[in-house]
C-alpha cells in the first residue's frame, strides 16, 4: 500500500481531491517504479488537483507534474535499484498518475538521472519551474547573452520560474530588473540577487509606439500579455526574449512587428514538456552547478500530501510565493 494525493469525479462533474491509501496493483503502467521522495506545485498542478483545466482525461487522478526520488525497480537497462532520479514533464500528473504519491510507474524514457550535488529534495524546489527557468537562460545564452551586456529583465519574478530565473542570472553575473505585481517581495527578490525592482504597472499600459528606448539586454517573461507586448519594443538591439508563460493572458498584446524586424529582436519559445532528454540532461547539469543552493533554500515553503488541495487552489490565483517542495512521506 502506499499514499497518494486523489483526485475524483463526482457524477454531476465536480472534482474532490484528498489523501487515500491505495495498492500497489493499482499504479499505471512503465518500465521503473519510484520510490517518490519530494514532489513540487506549478500552476498545471493547480488545475489537476482542482477542476481539471482539460489536462486530466481519467479519474480517479493522481496529480503532481514532477517528482524526484529513488528507483524501487526497473525493466530498463538504463536504471536499476537505488538510482536517484527526477521527472519533470512529459504529460505526467496530467495524462499519467503524477509524483503526489509515495510511489509512481513511468516510462524509462521520462526519467533523467539526478546529477551529482544535487539532493532530492533541491530537484524539487527547482521542479518544473526551475528546470524551464534554466532552459530560458540557457536560450538566450544560445542567442548571445553575456554578463555586461545590460540589465536582464524577469517577469513574474517572485512566482517559481522567475525565482529561479533572478537567481541563476544574478550569480551568472548579470543585472537583473524583477518585475513584480507584489511589492511585499522586495528584500526576497534583492536576497535572490535582483539589482532593482520594476513594479508590474510600469509595463501594462499598452502603447502605439512602434518602438521605445533600447533598455533590455535579454528578458525571461512568464507573463505575456500586454507586458510582453511591451518589452519586445524595449528590447535592445539584436537582443531575446525567451517566452514561458502566459500569467497575463495567451495573447500579446500591442505588439509590432517592428522590433523584430527594425532591431532583429528574437521571441525564443521555451517547453519543458517535451523536451529532448540531451537537452534534459545539459540544463540539470547546469542547474546543479549554476543555481546557488542557499537562495534555493530561501524560496522553499515545506509541505505535505494534505496540504496540496489549499495550495492548489493558491497557486491558481497567483498567491504562492518561490517554490513548494511536498515531501510525500
Ligand atoms: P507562478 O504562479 O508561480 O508565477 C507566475 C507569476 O506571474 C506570479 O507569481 C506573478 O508574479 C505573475 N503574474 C500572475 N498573474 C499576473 C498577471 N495577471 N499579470 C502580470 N503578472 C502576473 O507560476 P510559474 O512560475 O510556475 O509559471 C509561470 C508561467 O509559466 C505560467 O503561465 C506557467 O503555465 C508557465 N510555465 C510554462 C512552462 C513551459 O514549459 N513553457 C513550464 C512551467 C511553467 P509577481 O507576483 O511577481 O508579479
Amino acid at each position: 500500500m502506499f499514499k497518494a494525493l486523489v483526485v475524483e469525479k463526482d457524477e454531476d462533474g465536480k472534482t474532490r481531491a484528498g489523501v487515500q491509501e491505495l495498492d500497489e496493483s493499482r499504479l499505471l503502467q512503465g518500465e521503473v517504479t519510484v520510490a517518490v521522495e519530494y514532489s513540487t506545485l506549478n500552476y498545471k498542478d493547480g488545475l489537476c488537483i482542482g477542476p481539471g483545466g482539460g489536462l486530466v482525461r481519467n479519474y480517479p487522478h493522481v496529480p503532481g507534474i514532477d517528482f524526484a526520488g529513488v528507483v524501487e525497480d526497473s525493466a530498463d537497462p538504463r536504471y536499476a535499484p537505488g538510482d536517484r532520479v527526477v521527472l519533470t514533464g512529459w504529460r505526467v500528473g496530467e495524462s499519467h498518475w503524477g509524483g503526489y504519491a509515495q510511489k509512481a510507474r513511468v516510462a524509462a524514457d521520462w526519467l533523467v538521472p539526478l546529477p551529482e550535488g544535487l539532493t532530492t529534495r533541491a530537484a524539487m524546489a527547482v521542479g518544473t519551474a526551475g528546470f524551464t527557468a534554466m532552459l530560458a537562460v540557457m536560450a538566450l545564452e544560445d542567442h548571445g547573452l553575456k554578463p555586461g551586456d545590460g540589465p536582464v529583465l524577469v517577469t513574474g519574478a517572485a512566482g517559481g520560474v522567475g525565482s529561479v530565473a533572478t537567481a541563476i542570472l544574478a550569480k551568472l553575473g548579470h543585472e537583473v530588473v524583477a518585475v513584480t505585481g507584489r511589492p511585499e517581495t522586495e528584500s526576497y527578490l534583492r536576497d535572490l540577487g535582483a539589482a532593482r525592482i520594476l513594479p508590474r504597472e510600469e509595463l501594462t499600459e499598452v502603447t502605439k509606439k512602434p518602438l521605445e528606448s533600447e533598455t533590455w539586454a535579454g528578458c525571461v517573461d512568464s507573463v505575456a500579455g500586454a507586458m510582453l507586448g511591451r518589452i519586445l519594443k524595449q528590447m535592445k538591439y539584436r537582443t531575446s526574449v525567451a517566452a514561458v508563460g502566459l500569467a497575463g493572458g495567451a495573447v500579446i498584446e500591442g505588439a509590432l512587428i517592428t522590433p523584430f524586424i527594425l532591431r532583429g529582436v528574437n521571441l525564443l519559445g521555451i517547453d519543458s514538456v517535451l523536451r529532448p532528454q540531451q537537452d534534459r540532461l545539459r540544463a540539470w547539469n547546469r542547474i546543479a552547478t549554476d543555481l546557488p543552493m542557499d537562495k534555493l533554500e530561501a524560496m522553499i515553503r515545506p509541505a505535505v500530501l494534505a496540504d496540496l488541495p489549499a495550495l492548489g487552489a493558491d497557486i491558481l490565483k497567483g498567491r504562492v510565493q518561490g517554490r513548494v517542495v511536498v515531501d510525500v512521506n
